[in-house]
């Protein structure tokens, strides 16, 4: 099985710092099912390939700990050392993984810089015929040219075999490349040649950040990519979809005039921090969740508080986390800090056995984001299953909005937003979610308070 990557993008022999692997050397690598041999049959200035020829020992398969199943003959007779697959995603991070990252210390603006590139493999089995190449590949913005092969040059009456020798060719960067191979050449085999539970949908959605909630065929790549497992392909669909979701809200936000930018004034989003951790440190907790944290401004300031030993921020955006990493400098922070802190990726509105075991709970502006079926499934999630001793929840008051001049009448302050509330709604909320699930809760203005029509945000403290 070779891979091969091809870029005449000048100086082309420049893919070696991309690929962390010199040109000038053969190097071989030991992985659990055999071996992946890096080396360059070109490198020059104008033109430059880098070949990973992987070489899978078949009898190591079958009497060592990756052992297939199946029947015996099929242990021996199979395709597997031949053809791309699982195998090949596996040597990809193992040996590419740096360029698969983006990492690069010598050219750090070149893994950052889309350039012409060409990967072919040979030989790539597409479970699906030479179409489903091209839905894969050209959403992606590659050019796909396949080469197929009968089933036996000898009997042309077989017909073809699910074989090809495949180049796709785009621009972009390297670290994207690799990981569109990473994720989709195992979704062509339709096999994998280890178990898939959920560590694979988290993979799955780290790996499919930016492309895969918008390609076409994502319902196809996620369930072959979890191999048929049902549970874990709804789970990933519908967190593609919120992912979709938000991303098209904020694309909307930054081409259209924001309404948020009523609400913009810096002051009223630290009053509400501001009250939120005020509630958080009264209750005495001393490990605290963000549900819903976004680019951690919150999280900054419980880190401030020495009684919050430990804090979790979740979400379900890729991008937000990035950002709150990077406000964070969470790769800076003394150790004994940065262990204070976990982020995680993942949706609210699943059982999440991660966000068990906390005192306290926030959730900041975040329930107005989902529509009635999300937010039931986010109350369990929150109330039943995580089940802090105190949850502190925010949310715009609807009766407000009239205060505003540039807010135009009926429209809420956010695009996503899918309710604004008055204060009798969230009450009437608050106090169900409360009684079905044996918390009490009391209500708290923030922001400049209307006699009338109140403050700008509500916010309930749920006390169990
Ligand atoms: N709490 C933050 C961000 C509020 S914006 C603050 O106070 O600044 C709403 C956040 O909720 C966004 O970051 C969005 O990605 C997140 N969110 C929306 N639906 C979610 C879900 N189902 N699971 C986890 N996070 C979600």
């Amino acid at each position: 099985m070779l891979l091969s990557i091809t870029t005449e993008h000048p100086p082309a022999s420049d893919l070696g710092y991309l690929l962390h692997k010199h040109p000038d050397r053969l190097q071989s690598f030991d992985l659990s099912f055999g071996k992946a041999h890096v080396f360059y049959p070109e490198a020059d200035a104008d033109r430059c390939t880098a070949c990973l020829l992987l070489d899978i020992d078949p009898v190591g398969m079958v009497r060592g700990k990756n052992r297939s199943q199946g029947d015996l003959l099929a242990h021996y007779v199979n395709d597997r050392p031949y053809v791309a697959s699982s195998f090949l995603s596996v040597a990809i991070s193992q040996v590419l993984g740096s360029a698969m990252a983006g990492r690069c210390k010598d050219r750090p603006e070149l893994a950052e810089t889309s350039l012409p590139l060409a990967a072919r493999i040979d030989v790539l089995p597409v479970r699906g015929g030479e179409r489903f190449l091209h839905e894969l590949f050209e959403p992606l913005g590659y050019t796909v040219e396949a080469e197929g092969y009968p089933l036996d040059e000898q009997f042309p009456a077989w017909g073809d075999s699910p074989y090809y020798s495949v180049t796709i060719r785009g621009t972009t960067t390297l670290s994207q490349l690799l990981t569109h191979l990473y994720v989709l050449v195992p979704v062509f085999d339709n096999e994998k040649h280890y178990f898939v539970g959920e560590a694979e949908l988290e993979k799955l959605l780290a790996k499919g950040d930016g492309w895969l909630a918008a390609h076409p065929a994502k319902e196809q790549i996620t369930r072959r990519y979890l191999r048929h497992r049902y549970g874990l392909y709804r789970q990933a669909l519908s967190r593609l979809i919120d992912v979709e979701e938000l991303q098209a809200s904020s694309e909307e936000q930054d081409a259209a005039a924001d309404p948020e930018t009523v609400e913009r004034t810096e002051s009223l989003n630290d009053q509400r921090h501001g009250a939120v951790l005020a509630a958080l440190k009264a209750s005495g907790a001393r490990s605290v969740l963000d549900l819903g944290c976004g680019e951690g401004k919150l999280l900054r300031q419980l880190l401030q508080e020495k009684q919050f030993e430990q804090i979790v921020g979740i979400d379900v955006s890729i991008r937000s986390l990035e950002m709150a990493q990077k406000r964070l400098k969470l790769d800076r922070l003394p150790r004994h800090q940065a262990e204070r802190l976990k982020l995680l990726h993942g949706s609210l509105i699943y059982r999440d056995r991660r966000l068990e075991g906390y005192d306290a709970a926030a959730v900041v502006e975040v329930i107005e984001h989902l529509d009635p079926p999300r937010l039931s499934a986010l109350e369990r999630a929150v109330f039943e299953f995580a089940r802090p001793k105190t949850v502190v929840i925010t949310t715009p008051n609807q009766e407000y909005n009239i205060l505003w001049e540039s807010l135009p009448a009926g429209q809420f302050r956010h695009a996503d937003h899918r309710f604004e509330w008055t204060r009798a709604e969230f009450q009437a909320w608050a106090e169900r979610v409360a009684q079905s699930f044996g918390y009490t809760v009391r209500y708290l203005p923030v922001g400049p308070e209307d006699e009338k029509h109140g403050s700008p945000t509500q916010m309930g403290v749920f006390q169990l």
